[in-house]
Formats: structure tokens, C-alpha cells, sequence
């Protein structure tokens, strides 16, 4: 069986040492040593001097729009994890769909402008597949509006854009080191933002809102992380270099083997390192996409359709139609891509759908020749007479 994605794990004994130590000291959660000694590395890795470590990628949206005392309308993309949007919902505001970009597969910010209305506040973007969205036009429009830009970064660990981490950009960014990222705390998400007064605002949040043991500054929820959770991240920053770097070979060798598939891949906006944290094929056709599904599970082999459907066809929200969108996902699916997978592997699922590709071609062609024959023989009968 081969599963789109596998959690990576480290070795347990590392693991183990890390419980050895929360045994000894008997602290569990609230703002532990390990929880300390996670965000510290965490900043010196992705080079960002402030982060906060939360519970999930989802907890880190609803706080970042709650910081930002976002009201009414966010504009965002339909073509993201639910989360992106249900975030918006959740928080009581109004999400307003607007179309990705054919090639990046990113909210297009030319559309952008045309859907902003005196009710709204704010953009709330996805680097979709890690791939940056173009943060300059965002930023800029943003700025034109007087509108706040939240990133949902939460495929985005090691992207860097412009040579920074892209965590840096927007007001506000978000991730998620759930278990089926690339780099994870099985549970787990991260606030980013450069403003001071932000930080501390977000810093009480994620804790009840207290401010010392008996006063509250902000109104909080319970964004905390354990340490059991803040020890696997440890563990697993160890390897996230290898885990990289494992991921972009398999991915070129996918690229190479899919050459000659009628299908494309996501293009990228300049200046950027892909951290391939997905391997994304767009097909040329849905018929294709899912003769190429459906062969690969009879073999046991599960890819996921990120993302269907479009997140403006989610029941709680107002339906929108998005030509880019409502096309690409209907012919998007994710290969398996993971860091234990192997060449043979690979050569077995490329194999799986070229040759449902040409199943596809060979049998209007088969037909084609059909007809040339019976186009001959009334030739030959006609020449005859
Ligand atoms: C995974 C993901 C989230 C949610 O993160 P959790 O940690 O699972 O809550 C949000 N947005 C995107 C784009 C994601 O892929």
C-alpha cells in the first residue's frame, strides 16, 4: 500500500529521552521548558526572530483574525484547505471567494481589487503547495485599501521568498506542523508577525488571555502546546534537511518520468526555493485524472484530490463560481510523496499512469485505423468495378 503521504518518525529512543526528561521535571504543558527550547530552534532554523507555537495550523488562523480585529468581509481562496475558510466563519466574518491564478494555482490578485467593498478588512491568502503567492501585488493592493493581509503558510516550512523566510510576509502569517506536513509536532501550528504589539496581543491569546495569575489583558482562548508535542518537533527538526532534500529528488524524478503525461504542473513565482511539499499534477482532462485515480488504487496506490471541492462550494457559505477553480479541481490530484518512498516506488506509480494515458489515446486511434481500413478496401472495391 502506498498512502499519498506517511508522517515521518524519528528514532524512538530519541523520542524516549525527551519523556526521560519530562518524567524527571513532571511538566507537562503550559509554556515548558521544551515548548521554550522548540520556538528558540525553530526562530535560529527558518532565521525569524519572533514565533509562537500553538496548538494546530487552524487555532493559528482563528488568532490571527482575532488579533487583527478583522469584521465583515476577508477575501480568500477558494482553493485551499477547509480550514482557510472555515476559520473566516468561525470568527464571524463573511468569506469572499475570488479566482486563482490558471498556473500558480494562488489567489490571482488581479481579481482582488474588483471584489473589495467598504465592508472589507482583510485578504487571507494560501501559499498553495508551498509555492509563494505573489506577495508584492497582495501587499500592494492591501496597502491601497487599507486592508490586513493574513498568510496561510501551513504547507510552507524551509519556502524562503526574497531570500527571507516567506513567514515573514503579510501582517500575519500562519502554519501548521500537523502530522501529514512535511515538518511536524503531530500537533501543532506557529503564529508569525514582525510588529511587537501583535505579538504580545497573539502571546496572551493563545493563553486564556492571562496577563500574570490573576489579571487578563485580551479576551484567549486555549492555543497552548505540550511539551510531549514541543519533543516530537525537536526530534524531527533534526532530520528536516534530509527530509528536504529527499522530497526534491523525488520530485525531479516524477517530473522526469511524467514528461511526455498531457498534464502540467503548478509554475512558481520567481525569486523562491520550493520546499516540494506536495507533488501536484494538473491533468488535461477530469476523464484522464480519474482513469489515472482509479488505476493506481486498484493497485494500492492513494493519492488525494488536494483540493476538491472548491472551498466556495462548502454548504456554509455563499456559492460563487469561479471558472479557474471550478476547473482545476476537477483534474487536480497529489501523488504520493513522502520521504521513505523510493525510486521503484515511483517508476511503479509513473508506470500506472502513463499507461492509462495511453490506453486513453490508443483507442480513438485503434478506431481511426479501423476506418482507414474499410476506407481502402471501398477503394480497392471501387478501383475494381
Ligand atoms: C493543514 C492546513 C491547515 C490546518 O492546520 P491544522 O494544524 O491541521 O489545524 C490550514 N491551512 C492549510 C492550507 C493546511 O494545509
Amino acid at each position: 500500500m502506498i498512502p499519498v503521504t506517511k508522517p515521518f518518525l524519528p528514532k524512538a529512543k530519541e523520542y524516549d529521552d525527551y519523556l526521560h526528561s519530562i518524567w524527571e521535571r513532571q511538566w507537562l504543558t503550559n509554556n515548558g521548558p521544551l515548548v521554550n527550547e522548540f520556538e528558540l530552534k525553530l526562530k535560529n532554523y527558518l532565521g525569524l526572530e519572533h514565533l509562537l507555537y500553538v496548538s494546530n495550523g487552524t487555532v493559528a488562523l482563528q488568532i490571527a483574525i482575532k488579533a487583527l480585529d478583522l469584521k465583515g468581509e476577508i477575501i480568500t481562496t477558494p482553493f485551499s484547505f477547509v480550514a482557510t475558510t472555515s476559520s473566516i466563519v468561525w470568527e464571524g466574518c463573511k468569506p469572499v471567494f475570488t479566482d486563482i491564478d490558471p498556473e500558480t494555482f494562488n489567489i490571482d490578485p488581479e481579481k482582488i481589487e474588483a471584489a473589495i467593498t467598504p465592508n472589507t478588512s482583510a485578504i487571507l491568502a494560501t501559499h498553495v503547495y508551498g509555492n509563494p503567492c505573489d506577495i508584492d501585488a497582495i501587499q500592494t493592493i492591501a496597502d491601497r485599501h487599507h486592508l490586513k493581509v493574513i498568510f496561510d503558510a501551513a504547507h510552507c516550512f524551509g519556502t524562503k521568498y526574497k531570500g527571507k523566510s516567506v513567514f515573514e510576509y503579510g501582517d500575519i502569517s500562519t502554519t501548521s506542523f500537523h502530522a501529514t506536513k512535511l515538518f511536524h509536532s503531530i500537533e501543532g501550528g506557529a503564529v508569525f508577525t514582525r510588529k511587537p504589539e501583535l505579538l504580545k496581543k497573539m502571546a496572551f491569546m493563545r493563553n486564556f488571555g492571562h496577563n500574570g495569575q490573576e489579571d487578563y489583558s485580551e479576551l484567549g482562548i486555549n492555543g497552548k502546546n505540550s511539551e510531549f508535542h514541543a519533543a516530537m518537533g525537536l526530534c524531527n527538526l533534526k532530520y528536516v534537511d534530509e527530509i528536504l532534500k529527499r522530497r526534491k529528488l523525488l520530485s525531479l524524478y516524477y517530473i522526469q518520468k511524467l514528461s511526455n503525461l498531457k498534464a502540467s504542473f503548478p509554475k512558481h513565482n520567481g525569486d523562491f526555493s520550493s520546499n516540494y511539499a506536495y507533488f501536484p499534477v494538473l491533468f488535461d482532462t477530469k476523464e484522464l485524472m480519474l482513469k489515472c485515480l482509479s488505476d493506481l488504487e486498484t493497485e494500492k496506490i492513494y493519492c488525494r484530490r488536494y483540493f476538491f471541492p472548491s472551498l466556495s462550494n462548502l454548504p456554509y457559505v455563499q456559492k460563487t463560481s469561479l471558472p479557474v477553480c471550478d476547473s482545476i479541481v476537477e483534474r487536480i490530484i497529489c501523488l504520493p510523496l513522502y520521504h521513505t518512498l523510493t525510486y521503484s516506488d515511483l517508476d511503479l506509480i509513473t508506470r500506472i499512469i502513463l499507461r492509462a494515458q495511453n490506453y486513453e489515446v490508443q483507442v480513438p486511434s485503434r478506431i481511426e485505423e479501423d476506418i482507414a481500413e474499410l476506407l481502402e478496401t471501398a477503394l480497392v472495391v471501387n478501383k475494381s468495378k
